[in-house]
């Protein structure tokens, strides 16, 4: 029988065993088990340190029997066999019930591979019922596994654990790290005629080893230094797979030419810049100049503009759908919530002034029309827009997810601006997309710096421009960790600063983590919408809300409408004040921002729906309860709705962590610095990678199991020119059908889940 990558497990190893693995691990090929590496090695003659263990972690630890004692129950019958592990200093108890043999088997001086769940009975941790394996032994009793893969000869048994290294899988309850061991050398013994995937030239070039070696380097290691060999390898794998789709999807999308929409002299963009109240800053003539000369050719552009908030995007923005208008065709401005497609219209209808009313008493020439799209519009509204747009009357359709929908068509739509991208994917752009004859231009706009590795690879289908420089005279933004523990009394400054701030015309933002009435449990089973705008990133994996100790994480964390009416009744009464959430109905939203813009309200107390985009100059103080809910990007992201006029900003973040410990770090380097640059490798630091691509996308779902996007610069980097480097010669891959198929596997198994996030 021919094995391959793909054949299925259960051919292999037999029912029960690939049973558990699939329901249990996901794993059902051959690749996926490869692929299922080992978290780290245990060293024969090294044991498990006793002291790091928690109670309920699932482990498997290396130990050596200390003592065993048996006796009968008390109030049951049978027998009770405790045996006594360690590791030099400390014990772990080992109980059986009515397992007297284990006495025998788990004799004094033995030592072996012990796993299960910590639990606690007294002030003794113990594992009940463990799985055991022990080094050498070959009369254990195979008393639970009737497979192939189990019913190993003794000379295999002793030859398992001939090395020092013993690997140690994610295992679970109905699989042992061992049996998992086992399989895998079943499996690595059939696949050292599977064809490597990476041309040899490039393995020799790169200095690595094959994939068959590979392989077997990371399950059955005689040191250390083949592991790294073997991850070095694997990595380079996972960083070519992902660079050489990539470079498929800029050559697919280079195939169907775009229409070139070139500067038009005299025209709507050369009336605007004459009258802009402001001069452009040199980044923004430089990046403006770029996308310029991009609309106006054939290759569809396909680009991401990084800039600070606050660097003014939206004007280069408009510029790009203003040329594009000149040239006769449309721009569609996508927005991720309601509130912002509302702002963006009101911000472009405003920097348009009488150049966007076309048909309008006051109207100039060369004018054109901006028109509002999203889901709550009313019927009669909505008929208009889809008319507009329909028609090309509308220039400009700014709108929401709602411009995604069928019904919606544009006469001729050049050019396709998405602001705030991490909300869209490439789903959604290629949506857009079909809504024109040829592909239209693509600009993305982001204000959430990403670190250069993330942006080659989950957005590595677009080009990046970076948008640095901020308009001069801007106000500087302190800001401050309030520590509630240590300082109560800061919290009252706080308060006052508000109030003080109020008094002379500033604004303030007041931001919770959590809008606190009865719909948010519903929220999560509808999923994310059009408003779910309120949405938390994910706290990150290595620190669970609560392993801290703090106080403020025992309770539930600060919501709008119990802030709001505590400041309302206490330290902020006399304010004007009102609440915005995702929630509230979208004219409210509206109505709510516009006043908070006015003047009309001192301050707003609201969830991360003000996250992005929101532009209201006199804002001046922002304070964010239980700060260290939010992620880093997601706080500079909400510090850059202050101090965007000329009143300097202050940032307050609350919260009731303790010092030293993680989240409050992260608070302390968000008031350190401004440079996002900077904030977003943090971000990324203390994230796993699963959730850098995602907060649903564990590292197997996205097909980086080994790479980290925080350390693994070089590789990205290197395998991003030999990927570009082999399609340029090899588009679809003939000569390298290994290659191809590990990219079908990826975009297959993960529909390339990850790639869609760009
Ligand atoms: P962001 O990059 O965060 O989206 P915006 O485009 O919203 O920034 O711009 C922020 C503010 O700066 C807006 O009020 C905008 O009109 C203003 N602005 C943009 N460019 C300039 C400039 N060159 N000089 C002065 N103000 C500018
Ligand atoms: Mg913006």
């Amino acid at each position: 029988m021919a094995v391959t990558r793909d054949s299925p497990l259960r051919a292999l190893l037999g029912g029960r065993t690939a049973t558990v693995l699939a329901e249990q691990l996901g794993i059902s090929t051959v690749d996926d088990l490869l692929g299922h590496y080992p978290r780290r090695y245990a060293e024969r003659g090294h044991l498990t340190d006793l002291a790091a263990l928690r109670v309920g972690d699932e482990v498997t630890i290396v130990a050596e029997v200390r003592s065993v004692s048996q006796r009968r129950m008390r109030n049951k019958r049978g027998t009770l066999t405790d045996v006594v592990v360690g590791d030099g200093q400390r014990s772990l108890s080992l109980v059986f019930f009515n397992q007297p043999w284990r006495a025998k088997q788990l004799a004094v001086g033995v030592s072996g591979l012990f796993a299960g769940k910590i639990g606690i009975r007294g002030n003794q941790v113990q594992l009940t019922h463990p799985e055991c394996e022990i080094f050498g032994a070959t009369d254990q009793g195979l008393d639970q596994d009737s497979d192939p893969a189990a019913s190993v000869d003794d000379r295999e048994r002793a030859m398992t654990y001939a090395s020092q290294l013993i690997p140690v899988y994610p295992a679970s309850s109905g699989i042992q790290s061992w049996t998992i061991a086992r399989c895998l050398r079943l499996v690595l013994d059939l696949v050292d005629a599977v064809e490597d995937p990476m041309p040899e030239a490039m393995r020799e070039r790169r200095g690595l080893i094959g994939l068959a070696e590979a392989w077997r380097k990371i399950h059955q290691p005689e040191s250390m230094a083949d592991v790294d060999l073997a991850r070095l390898r694997l990595k380079w794998d996972e960083a070519l797979t992902v660079q050489v789709t990539l470079a498929q999807r800029r050559v697919a999308q280079a195939v169907n030419p775009a229409y070139p929409r070139a500067v038009r002299e005299g025209g709507l963009l050369d009336a605007f810049d004459a009258r802009l109240p402001f001069v452009l800053t040199a980044g923004q003539r430089i990046v403006g100049a770029e996308i310029s000369h991009e609309l106006g050719g054939h290759k569809p552009m396909n680009r991401l503009l990084q800039g600070e908030v606050g660097s003014g995007k939206t004007v280069v923005a408009l510029r790009a759908m203003l040329q594009v208008i000149d040239a006769g065709a449309q721009a569609a401005f996508l927005a991720p919530t309601e509130v912002l497609a509302a702002q963006h219209l009101r911000t472009l209808r405003s920097l348009l002034g009488p150049l966007g009313i076309a048909g309008e008493f006051g109207a100039e020439e060369h004018a054109t029309r901006v028109t509002l799209l999203t889901g709550s519009m009313s019927a009669k509204a909505r008929r208009a827009a889809l008319a507009e747009a329909a028609g090309g009357g509308a220039g400009i359709v700014v709108g929401t997810h709602a411009l995604l929908e069928e019904v919606v068509q544009f006469a001729d739509l050049g050019l396709m601006v998405i602001d705030e991208q991490h909300r869209f994917g490439v789903e959604q752009r290629d949506v857009l997309r079909a809504k024109s004859a040829a592909p239209p231009h693509v600009l993305v706009l982001t204000a959430t710096p990403i670190p250069r590795t993330v942006a080659m690879t989950v957005y590595g289908d677009l080009e990046t421009t970076i948008l640095t420089e901020v308009p001069a005279g801007r106000a500087e933004v302190s800001t401050s960790v309030v520590p509630t523990r240590e300082k109560p009394a800061w919290l009252d400054r706080a308060w006052a600063r508000i109030v003080e701030d109020a008094r002379t015309g500033g604004r303030a933002f007041i931001v919770c983590p959590r809008i606190g009435d009865d719909g948010e449990l519903d929220k999560k089973a509808t999923g994310m919408v059009d408003d779910g705008d309120d949405s938390l990133q994910p706290l990150p994996d290595d620190q669970p809300p609560g392993d801290e100790g703090s106080a403020a994480t025992k309770r539930a964390p600060m919501a709008v409408l119990e802030v709001a009416d505590m400041l309302r009744k206490g330290p902020l009464a006399g304010l004007r004040m009102a609440i915005l959430h995702g929630r509230l109905p979208a004219e409210e939203k509206d109505a709510t921002m516009q006043a908070f813009a006015r003047g009309d309200l001192d301050a707003m107390v609201t969830t991360t729906v003000i996250e992005v985009g929101v532009d209201v100059p006199e804002a001046s103080v922002m304070a964010v309860l239980d700060a260290d809910r939010f992620g880093v990007s997601q706080l500079h992201q909400l510090r850059g709705r202050i101090g965007r006029g000329s009143r300097p900003g202050i940032c307050l973040l609350i919260t009731g962590t303790a010092p030293g410990t993680p989240a409050r770090e992260r608070l302390e380097a968000v008031a350190a610095t401004r440079d996002g640059f900077e904030l977003a490798r943090v971000d990324l630091a203390s994230r796993r990678e699963g959730n850098i691509l995602g907060a649903a996308q564990s590292g197997r779902r996205s097909g980086l199991r080994l790479l980290s996007l925080l350390d693994d610069e070089a590789i990205i980097t290197e395998s991003r020119e030999e990927a570009r480097y082999l399609i340029a010669l090899d588009p679809d891959l003939i000569e390298h059908q290994a290659l191809a198929d590990q990219v079908a596997r990826l975009s297959e198994d993960e529909r390339a889940d990850y790639l869609d996030k760009a």
